[in-house]
């Protein structure tokens, strides 16, 4: 198993030196020519750092990482895209804000075992790979430390050793991180781990890749992902509808017609989505894809993301009047982690 705590850049590179090109591998080689400088995706788009308020900078961490068809979909010389404000970082991210912190979600004290994490009932959650196909500055794990507990064998083995000694654990959410950054290889291996555990029905995973980066999701991973035991959830994260493009709604139609149950999780974001049109799109979108939408996240409190927030109140709001004009079923259900909650809790 390749070592996941490799920074995906690193191992997209080192994955395209070793094999040959051949079709099922061509996401790796979209993976290593990604965009992990600033000014090169700024280029690409049609800006210069001068347009830009506040100024951009090069973080150290937490690198900047985009692949370049997600870039494609960004309107040009538009320094508000909200696809671009989603990945681009900015000197906002470096100032502190009181009450956001590193881990605010206490994943800390959620801590089963290295790389397992049980906050709710009957399901446990696999941080599998500490890789991504794209940076989001608003992420709540980026500070998470994907590095304790040994190499990537080492917690596996010790994550399903915790596992098959509990009971009641129905469930096992496969995230990250993503776990689609896994080669198919490591992720057969772990499914067919997985399914061994007697209690469980279900096996879900949260991914940004169907939307990031379609060409992973091939047939083959298709079939892998849906033809064991368990029944298959994939909860995609997608915040605006400019980000299902054909290739996108391909890759979740694929999914679909295999069999996985499809959902949606997104965040809502200053500057991105906060407005009743563009969730209104998102939720047609998606449908289309035949996804539902499942949460709308308030931002957690993450150091480096204020920027993002949208007050609770507003959220709200926002999330009244889009049932005023959607079926309820493409309603999201707006939530709020509340670190020791018993649950997600929903606003709305
Ligand atoms: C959010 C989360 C889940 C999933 O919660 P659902 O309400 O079932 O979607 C499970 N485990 C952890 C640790 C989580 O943070
Ligand atoms: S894909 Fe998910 S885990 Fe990865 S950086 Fe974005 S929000 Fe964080």
């Amino acid at each position: 198993m390749p070592d996941g705590n490799q920074t995906p850049n690193v191992s997209a590179k080192a994955a395209v030196m070793a094999g040959p090109a051949v079709e099922a591998q061509s996401w790796k080689r979209e993976l290593a020519t990604a965009f992990t400088d600033t000014e090169a995706l700024l280029d690409f788009v049609g800006l210069t750092p001068a347009q830009l308020d506040p100024a951009m900078i090069s973080p150290r961490r937490f690198p900047l990482l985009v692949p370049r068809r997600f870039a494609a979909l960004m309107r040009r010389s538009d320094p508000n895209d909200p696809l671009l404000r989603q990945v681009l970082p900015t000197a906002a991210e470096t100032q502190p804000t009181p009450g956001y912190q590193a881990d605010p979600v206490d994943d800390a004290a959620a801590r089963w075992v290295p790389g397992l994490l049980q906050k709710y009932a009957r399901r446990a959650l696999l941080i599998t790979t500490g890789a991504c196909a794209v940076h989001c500055r608003y992420c709540f794990r980026r500070h998470f430390p994907y590095n304790e507990g040994g190499t990537q064998h080492d917690r596996f083995a010790g994550a399903l050793a915790a596992l098959s000694a509990s009971t009641g654990i129905e469930e096992v959410i496969l995230s990250g991180g993503d776990p689609l950054m896994l080669d198919d290889d490591a992720l057969a291996a772990l499914l067919a781990a997985i399914e061994q555990l007697p209690a469980l029905k279900r096996v879900r995973l949260h991914t940004r890749i169907p939307s990031i980066l379609p060409s992973r999701i091939t047939g083959a991973l298709c079939a892998a992902l849906a033809g064991g035991r368990l029944q298959p959830v994939v909860v995609v994260h997608i915040n605006h509808p400019a980000e299902l493009d054909e290739p996108a709604r391909s890759a979740l139609l694929r999914l679909s017609e295999h069999g996985v149950s499809l959902l949606n999780q997104s965040v809502l974001l200053r500057g991105v989505n906060d407005d009743l049109e563009t969730l209104s799109r998102l939720s047609d979108a998606l449908f289309s894809a035949r996804v539902l939408p499942y949460y709308l996240h308030l931002l957690d409190p993450v150091s480096g993301a204020a920027h993002f927030d949208i007050p609770e109140q507003a959220g709200r709001a926002l999330v009244a009047r889009l049932r005023e004009c959607l079926p309820g079923y493409l309603v999201p259900r707006l939530v709020r982690e509340r670190p020791g909650a018993a649950s997600k809790t929903v606003l709305v």
